[in-house]
């Protein structure tokens, strides 16, 4: 088909053609001694995407699940305790690699639509006096839904009860999109993916740990050889890695850091906002329902649409797919057909969603789903249009106070970073 795929997938995003440009090189010796200069810089900028400066990020080459299974096994011995609410097919498959790994998880089976329990974690905690409990594991961002919890609410209901479990926290369509601050939330693993918001190809677990979490691994007793934190920390101390990396992802993670440093961390989550506001302005406008159950969970990374009773979001999938070259996501396990998904995270900007609207529109007038034609597109729009910012603002706009260090000069392709640097 001609033209470009309109890839609307909440993960695998697009990724930007710098990036495509920086991994786009030959493969070199891991093991030279110019290499840690690349892999301190990423530990170093990495920390500032999880807003920590006591964390200790990790780089597997990996998905968000190795992410999820590398927190775990890191702080966990089998026969362990762990609380999570379930609220969604991520934080589902979370908990079922938690048991796999002979962990006991106490499971709080939350509507789907709705997020984080904290009242009834808080409940949990202040019930568990011996401190039998050893984790919570939050989903930050529940993708299957288009939910987002509130992780500082869950931390406080921590505190509330004085617990000292460790709380886990899966930020893998979050971190880098939504605002997500480990050192305040006292968040001890943070765990996210390469194909979200840093707009790189799948490929790259990364997990943060806080000191704290970093400790409990010396009573850990899972099993543990590929993710252990150890062996990575001692390669990791002078800018190596324990096995072979994967450069092309570095390369390219060193490019999404610029790209991010450059926008501004609070440009980017702001960017996010607008940008779903528009896609939630259109599913008014068509007189639709997000999955979402509230304004207080709608997420800023990807909105769950469900069609109407008797129509099947799977068939607007496949014709957005087939006849218009759009990718939608999916609805998942037991939303599977319930809902289609707008994944509005990673290098997007407004007319791409608009292109990704006026699609989903044709591809349900298509199905026979009764919405009047170009409303969604009109109400995105005149959103759009009514808080874009003034082009003179946006040439002059600095760059934003708490942006990124950019990497070291010579090394990025922006003549912004150059300048700066
Ligand atoms: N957690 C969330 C919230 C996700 O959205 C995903 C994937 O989409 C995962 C975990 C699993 O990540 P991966 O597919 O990279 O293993």
């Amino acid at each position: 088909m001609p033209g470009r795929n309109f890839l609307f997938v909440p993960g695998p995003t697009n990724v930007p053609e710098r990036i495509l440009r920086a991994m786009d090189r030959a493969m070199e010796d891991h093991r030279s001694s110019a290499f840690p200069e690349l892999a301190t810089g990423l530990f170093r900028d990495l920390k500032k995407i999880f807003k920590t400066t006591t964390g200790q990020a990790f780089i597997f080459p990996a998905t968000g699940t190795g992410g999820w299974e590398a927190a775990l096994v890191n702080t966990l011995s089998p026969g362990d305790r762990v609380v999570a609410p379930r609220y969604g097919q991520f934080s589902h498959l979370w908990i079922d690699l938690a048991q796999r790994h002979g962990l006991r998880v106490d499971i709080i089976d939350v509507e789907w639509g709705e997020g984080a329990p904290v009242d009834r974690i808080h409940e949990l905690l202040a019930q568990d006096t011996q401190h039998e409990i050893k984790g919570l594991l939050i989903v930050h961002n529940e993708t299957a839904t288009g939910v987002t919890s509130d992780v500082a609410a869950v931390r406080k209901a921590m505190d509330a009860a004085s617990h000292p479990a460790l709380l886990y926290v899966d930020g893998v369509s979050s971190i880098g999109s939504i605002d997500f601050r480990m050192d305040e939330w006292n968040v001890d693993l943070a765990i996210t993916g390469s194909q979200k918001g840093l707009m790189l190809p799948a490929g790259l677990g990364i997990v943060c740990a806080s000191p704290k979490a970093f400790a409990a691994r010396e009573h850990a007793k899972c099993p543990r050889v590929f993710f252990d934190f150890g062996d990575m920390t001692r390669a990791n101390t002078s800018g190596y890695f324990p096995y072979t990396p994967s450069l092309p992802l570095l390369y390219g993670l060193r490019e999404s850091l610029a790209m991010m440093a450059e926008e501004g961390l609070e440009n980017v989550f702001a960017r996010h906002h607008r940008l779903a506001e528009g896609v939630r302005a259109a599913v008014r406008a068509w007189r639709l329902k997000l999955c979402a159950k509230a304004p207080q969970w709608y997420s800023d990374t990807v909105s769950a649409i469900l069609v109407p009773e008797g129509k099947s979001g799977a068939d607007v999938i496949d014709v957005a797919f087939r006849r218009y070259n759009l990718a939608l996501g999916a609805g998942l396990a037991r939303l599977a057909g319930k809902l289609f998904r707008i994944g509005h995270v990673g290098d997007l900007n407004e007319l791409m969603l608009l292109g990704a609207i006026a699609g989903a529109e044709m591809a349900m007038r298509d199905v026979g789903i009764k919405i009047e034609a170009g409303s969604g597109v009109a109400a995105a729009a005149e959103y759009y249009r009514s808080t874009a910012t003034p082009l003179a603002a946006r040439a002059a706009a600095p760059l934003s106070p708490d942006a990124l260090q950019p990497p070291p000069a010579g090394k990025t392709t922006s003549p912004r970073v150059a300048a700066r640097a």
